[in-house]
This record gives C-alpha cells, sequence and structure tokens, in this order.
C-alpha cells in the first residue's frame, strides 16, 4: 500500500492537552531498573542524548544507594563535562500579590484574609528596583498574583519602567515574568516588552490532586494552564518556563511529567523550554494541604541530579527556598541559574532590611536569606564563576542553553568569557575588598585554563577596559 505525503505527517498536537496521568504511570510501573541499566541511562545521557521516559522511569525507580550514587556521580560528570563552572544570578521581584485563585498551598491565595495586599506603585516599583541594582543585580523576574488589575499591558508597562531604571552603573539587563498564562493576543503584548523567559509552572501535572489544590479561579483549568506556553510560542515566546511544585503529589510522576512537558514543546514547536524549576513547598500563611507527599531532602538532591540527566541541554533553575546546604549540594549537579539576595516581601528590597520575615506579606518562607555579595562571595570560595551574562539574549543567540549544550567550544568561547566579564564588572562597581581578591584569583585561573591565546589576549584586553572604567562588554 502506498502513503502519500500528508498521510506520512504526524497529527498537529500543539495547543492540546497533552498529559496523560497513567501513561505516566505505566512507565514508572513498568521500570524495574538493574545496576547495568542504570549505568546505560547515564551513559546516553553523558552522550549528550535527552532522556525518553522509560529511560528516565528507570532512574526515578532506582533507590538502591549504589544506583543513587551512580546518577548523582553522572549529574556531576555532566555538569563538568558541559556546563562548565559559571552560576548565573538573578533576583526576584514581586510586582503584586493580589490574587483571585485559591492555590490551597500558597499565601496570596484570595481566601487568605490575613494577607496584606499591595501592588507596587510606580514609584515604589522604581525605588527597589534602584535598591536591587545598587547590589549589582543585573537580572530580574518580575512575580505576580493572578488578578485582572495584573493585565497584559500592566506587565509590559511595568517592564518598561524596570528596563528604564539606571542608578548609578546599575541598569537591570534581563526580565523574565512569572505571572498568570494569557492568551495569544496578550502573550503578544508582553513580549513586545523585550522579555527574556516566561514561567508559569502547572505545580502538579496530576489531574486529581490539581483539582484539589485549586479549587476555584482561573487556575482551576488545567488544560488552560496546561497548554498556556504552547499560546506563549504560538505569539512568539519563543523562551519559556516549566516547572512542578514538589510536594503536591509523587516527585517521580511529576519528573516524568516534566519530561511528557518537554517533548510536547520540542514536537511541536521545534524548541523545548528554556528553563525547568523545581520548586518545593515551603511553610505559607493560611497554608491548608497535608504533607503526605513531602520530599525529602535526599529525595530532593535526588530528583534534581535525575532532571539534569534526562534533559541535558536545559536550564535548571533553583531557588531561596532551598537552604543553604541544599543549594550547596544541587549546584554541583548542574543547576545554571540561583536567585540570591532574595525578598518576598512586597517593596522589602527598598524597605528596612533588617524586617524580620513576615508570612503575612509573603508567598511563602524562603530558606536561604543571604545577601547577594555573600552568594557571591561563598560561588568564588567554592571556585565557580557568578555571572550576570545576558550576552546571548541581546546578540539575539536563541535556543541558548542547547547551543551550549550541542555547539563544541561554545562555552569555552562565550559562556566562561562573558561570566569573567560580568564578574569584573560587578568587582569594580560593588565588592568588597576581600571579594575582590577572590574576585580577580578566580578570573585568573580560568584566564590560565584557556588555551587559544589570541581569544584570551582579547579577553584579557576588555577586562583590562572594564578595570578602565568601562561597562558591558561582552562577546
Ligand atoms: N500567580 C502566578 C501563578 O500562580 O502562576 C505566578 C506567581 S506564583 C506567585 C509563583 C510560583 O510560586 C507558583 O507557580 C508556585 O509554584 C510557587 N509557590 C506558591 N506557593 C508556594 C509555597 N507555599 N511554597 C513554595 N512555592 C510556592
Ligand atoms: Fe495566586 Fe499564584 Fe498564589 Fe495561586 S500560586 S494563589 S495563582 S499567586
Amino acid at each position: 500500500m502506498k502513503f502519500t505525503p500528508e498521510q506520512y505527517k504526524l497529527p498537529d498536537v500543539s495547543m492540546q492537552p497533552f498529559l496523560d496521568d497513567e501513561e505516566i504511570w505505566s512507565f514508572i510501573h513498568a521500570a524495574r531498573p538493574s545496576l547495568e541499566q542504570v549505568e546505560a541511562v547515564i551513559a546516553r545521557s553523558l552522550a549528550k542524548n535527552r532522556l525518553n521516559l522509560a529511560e528516565t522511569a528507570i532512574l526515578v525507580n532506582a533507590t538502591d544507594p549504589e544506583m543513587i550514587e551512580m546518577i548523582k556521580a553522572g549529574a556531576r560528570a555532566l555538569k563538568e563535562k558541559v556546563y562548565g563552572k559559571r552560576i548565573v544570578l538573578f533576583a526576584p521581584l514581586y510586582v503584586g500579590n493580589y490574587c483571585s485563585n485559591n492555590c490551597r498551598y500558597c499565601g496570596f491565595k484570595a481566601s487568605n484574609k490575613k494577607a496584606i495586599r499591595k501592588t507596587l506603585t510606580k514609584d515604589e516599583l522604581i525605588a527597589n528596583v534602584k535598591a536591587l541594582e545598587e547590589h549589582g543585580q543585573k537580572r530580574l523576574i518580575l512575580v505576580f498574583g493572578e488578578h485582572h488589575t495584573y493585565s497584559p499591558e500592566f506587565i509590559a508597562e511595568t517592564v518598561k519602567t524596570v528596563y528604564d531604571v539606571k542608578k548609578d552603573h546599575g541598569e537591570i539587563r534581563r526580565i523574565n515574568i512569572n505571572a498568570a498564562p494569557l492568551d495569544i493576543e496578550g502573550f503578544k503584548t508582553v513580549k513586545e516588552s523585550n522579555i527574556g523567559t516566561y514561567q508559569v509552572f502547572q505545580e502538579t501535572y496530576h489531574h486529581p490532586t490539581y483539582k484539589v489544590c485549586h479549587p476555584s479561579g482561573k487556575k482551576s483549568d488545567y488544560d488552560y494552564r496546561l497548554t498556556s506556553l504552547d499560546r506563549a510560542m504560538e505569539a512568539g515566546i519563543d523562551d519559556v518556563g516549566i516547572g512542578a511544585l514538589f510536594g503536591l503529589y509523587d516527585w517521580r510522576f511529576e519528573v516524568l511529567s516534566l519530561l511528557r512537558h518537554v517533548n510536547h514543546l520540542e514536537a511541536c514547536y521545534n524548541v523545548g523550554p528554556h528553563t525547568i524549576s523545581f520548586p518545593r513547598i515551603q511553610d505559607a500563611s493560611e497554608y491548608d494541604l497535608d504533607d503526605s507527599n513531602h520530599v525529602t531532602d535526599e529525595e530532593f538532591t535526588r530528583l534534581v541530579a535525575i532532571l539534569r540527566l534526562a534533559v541535558p541541554y536545559t536550564g535548571l533553575i533553583l531557588t531561596a527556598r532551598e537552604s543553604e546546604a541544599t543549594r550547596k549540594e544541587v549546584l554541583s549537579y548542574g543547576c545554571s541559574q540561583i536567585d540570591a539576595g532574595t525578598k518576598l516581601e512586597i517593596g522589602a528590597y527598598a524597605e528596612n532590611p533588617d524586617v524580620n520575615q513576615n508570612l503575612n506579606k509573603e508567598q511563602f518562607k524562603i530558606n536561604d536569606d543571604r545577601t547577594l555579595a555573600q552568594v557571591i562571595d561563598e560561588l568564588l570560595e567554592a571556585d565557580y564563576i557568578p555571572s550576570f551574562c545576558t550576552a546571548c539574549y541581546r546578540k539575539g543567540r536563541t535556543g541558548q542553553h542547547f547551543m551550549e549544550f550541542s555547539v563544541p567550544g561554545f562555552i569555552k568561547k562565550f559562556c566562561t568569557p562573558n561570566a569573567m566579564l560580568t564578574l569584573a564588572e560587578y568587582i569594580m562597581d560593588y565588592a568588597s575588598d576581600s571579594t575582590a581578591v577572590k574576585g580577580w584569583q578566580v578570573i585568573e585561573r580560568n584566564l590560565a585554563d584557556m588555551d587559544d591565546e589570541g581569544y584570551k589576549a582579547e579577553l584579557m584586553n576588555r577586562i583590562e577596559r572594564i578595570k578602565q572604567g568601562e561597562h558591558d562588554l561582552y562577546f
């Protein structure tokens, strides 16, 4: 029998709900990992292949300590082989906490009468951005509750205001968004304001749990949320972030579902998500769920190592929800971005920094409240290169994470030198004397590792220009 070209074509599943709970569970139930299988799956990842659902199911079912150690060692090896030593830093800026949803885990939910509601005025927004710039921040994620006042036009206007704020040598060079899902027109409006990544987390991919956790409001529509990043793609935003809130349901199911979401976006739009987030539930005002799906520290570190191996070319974001110790371990598995100097209380960056955390003003509690300066100092001590690089996005090199991974020498040519340039700029503008000493040492060590003498000379020349007062140099 002969097929016409039309019949060879796969059906277009873009904008269609794609997650089947039973299918996900069937992969988990089918996997009975042996040491050899775990080894083989890790080898496939180290050979730069994205894992499929069956392979990832082998990793999530591996409970033997020897297998777990192999998985963690595999993630560390992948990080060293592919990503090098740089860690990109950012800060979240909560713009407003009005919300019409009732997510049972969130302090901003509409039914929480104790929550102190606020949307930053334009002046307050500017004051907060100036305060962030005074510490050296260059990359922000703006966070919003889901409320009709936070319209696409409002979000776009907020983005423009933030980009316009300049304090001394400070400026914000990349703004990501974490806000409610929009329709295609809405995403187009926000895109025009020149955003980086648009993040929407599914929270839990498990249908019954989703229903329990999101009893009312727009967010109660599972499918509308699941297809939100399809709409972003249709609107031309090809830089999107997915995530699951760990602790709502079985973590193994969520890991496989995140991968299913990656598959879906790759199949429909030829590009996977730019980043994956894996927030773990923290205590919040009027928190209203049992902890039967609590994810232990051991499970959490394991699931991050598994995600690293499953999607070797996707950025992994780790937040200050986690403690310093957990962050330290997880960084070694290849998280590429962390927040630092984080404050969740609305307006807190521009207010008295010593106020104690007040759960009624925040979305949830954080566990790492170190300042940006402290985080940078500690990253340098651990031989990482703290980076504020925004070069790819500004040079129009889209699909950056994929290129880092797949283009030989990309990291050596762009990422590491750019990380060094932004670090040099930070040292000149903001670092204490002792941090500066550590910072220059890290730069020297990384320069010594460079083998292309011509490129190294150009980089040294640019570092010298930064020392003479120039800013914003990048390759
Ligand atoms: N309102 C928008 C939404 O729900 O998508 C965007 C902002 S919401 C403030 C950002 C994320 O915070 C949520 O997607 C959720 O994963 C996370 N979150 C909510 N409550 C949390 C809690 N108690 N602990 C940790 N993370 C939480
Ligand atoms: Fe509102 Fe988002 Fe909190 Fe849900 S998670 S209550 S949508 S702010």
